[in-house]
């Protein structure tokens, strides 16, 4: 029998391994070198266990992507047995395995317009590389490799390579890195709640589209490949567009023969109660449709870049300089991430996920919008699954608490202590729980929520 004392020792050991030798996403070096990790062991639905056996309830599905929910003896089932029968064998030229081929058609059936064709990676960040170089060879092989410029948005989260991070709009995260010089241009992130004053909704929604359209001019068209574009903006504050605006932007990019690509790493599957939103809620049918997280319900590293049959027919078409697409990763179509992604849409699917999500996303949007009567909530905001509150040091003239305050830190460690995990990200608790978060679930983050900005707020006095 393993002893308490066993255990302990156990998570000490982890720790001070952690500290000493791993590089954390997105480390805070300073808070870091104090604390060192939380060493987090056992999930279950939207629980999650840290390795003394503290038990909370899991506010952000891991990081946006456990949308099935935590420790599925299904998942776990179908992985051993793929990986009994195959876990791996390469996509590269010929080869391909059931799950990749069958994923592949589930993808193509989920997604909207003629988004037939998928290439597979590991991740969102992958998944969005794939599609930037591909907008760039399809442009190429038409004839028009001027087409080069890609448009993105302040905000924008679309990842960590090299050309993610350049297509990330959020300037804090570009201090100290060098990005792909001259490549990407930002627009406005449509961030309605600090949108220019006296403007009422519609207008700011006319005013982006303009500046979106300015901008394709001042760039030239001719040489615009792409505008990437999340549906609801999630790492940059869960900004939730003005009613319109991307089928207006989508439509911009069709009159300037633009790529129009829609990163629903976090939106598709379920999060905003669809399995994919482009068309569904957003009236876009995207060139290009970026998947990844909740594909795979974050069971296993997965990606996917859909690509219309247009792009398919100008990229497949036989070469002479090279026959070859020279693109891919080892872990490109990978069977056991695909039998996982199958599943998972199996699940999904099968139990009602997304019907589940439309029912109770407006109560959970109603219930965090009572907590808009506390003195430091400036904005509620988000849709369904995927959620946020602002918080801000004057309610009447949106101003922000200075860095130093970190504010939504502080309410992460009070919900924490009380049981719940909320994302801080600079003045925003995120929340985008796992899609089997229940009634109780939701009252019960509310509640905990409601005492830990309140106890933040006694902090502060
Ligand atoms: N795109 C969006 C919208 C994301 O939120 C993320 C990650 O949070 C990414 C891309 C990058 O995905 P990954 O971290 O799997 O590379």
């Amino acid at each position: 029998m393993v002893t308490q004392e066993a255990t302990q020792n156990q998570t000490k050991q982890a720790w001070e391994k952690d500290k000493a030798h791993i590089i954390h996403p997105y480390a805070n070096f300073e808070k870091f070198a104090e604390e060192g990790s939380v060493i987090y062991a056992e999930g279950h639905q939207h629980w999650i266990y840290d390795a003394d056996g503290n038990r909370y309830l899991d506010g952000i599905a891991g990081l946006w992507c456990v949308n099935a929910g935590h420790g599925r003896e299904d998942i776990a089932a179908t992985m051993a047995e793929q990986a009994k029968k195959m876990a791996y064998y390469n996509t590269f030229e010929d080869a391909s395995s059931i799950p990749a081929s069958e994923l592949a058609a589930e993808l193509a059936r989920l997604s909207p317009g003629s988004l037939n064709h998928v290439f597979f990676g590991t991740g969102g960040s992958m998944a969005n590389d794939t599609a930037i170089k591909m907008a760039h060879y399809y442009f190429n092989l038409k004839g028009m490799p001027k087409k080069k410029k890609v448009i993105s948005r302040d905000l924008a989260y679309h990842g960590s390579t090299f050309l993610a991070h350049t297509l990330t709009g959020i300037a804090s995260t570009q201090i100290g890195f060098d990005l792909v010089k001259d490549l990407v241009h930002y627009v406005s992130a449509p961030y309605t709640y600090r949108r220019p004053e006296g403007m009422d909704e519609a207008q700011f929604c006319d005013f982006l589209i303009q500046e979106l359209e300015e901008k394709i001019i001042a760039l030239n068209p001719e040489e615009v490949a792409c505008f990437i574009a999340e549906p609801i903006l999630g790492a940059g504050g869960v900004l939730v567009p003005p009613k319109g605006y991307h089928k207006r932007s989508w439509e911009l990019c069709k009159k300037y023969d633009i790529l129009y690509i829609s990163d629903e790493v976090v939106t598709a599957f379920g999060r905003l109660g669809h399995m994919v939103t482009s068309k569904d809620m957003f009236e876009v049918e995207p060139d290009m449709l970026v998947m990844a997280k909740g594909i795979s319900s974050g069971y296993i590293p997965l990606g996917a870049t859909m690509v219309s049959d247009e792009i398919y027919e100008v990229i497949s078409q036989p070469k002479k300089a090279n026959p070859y697409f020279s693109h891919g990763f080892t872990y490109s179509g990978h069977a056991l991430a695909c039998a996982v992604g199958l599943k998972n849409i199996q699940i999904l699917e099968e139990e009602g996920f997304c019907q589940h999500v439309q029912q109770w996303g407006p109560y959970f949007e109603q219930q965090l919008k009572t907590l808009e009567d506390l003195p430091i909530v400036g904005d509620i905001r988000g849709s369904h699954y995927m959620l946020c509150i602002e918080n801000v040091a004057n309610k009447a003239t949106k101003e922000g608490f200075g860095d130093e305050v970190a504010i939504a830190k502080r309410i992460y460690h009070h919900a924490k202590n009380r049981g719940l995990i909320i994302r801080p990200i600079g003045p925003l608790n995120v929340l985008s729980p796992p899609l089997t978060y229940d009634k109780a679930a939701i009252d019960e983050t509310v509640d905990i929520l409601r005492s830990s900005i309140k106890a933040t707020m006694d902090d502060l006095v």
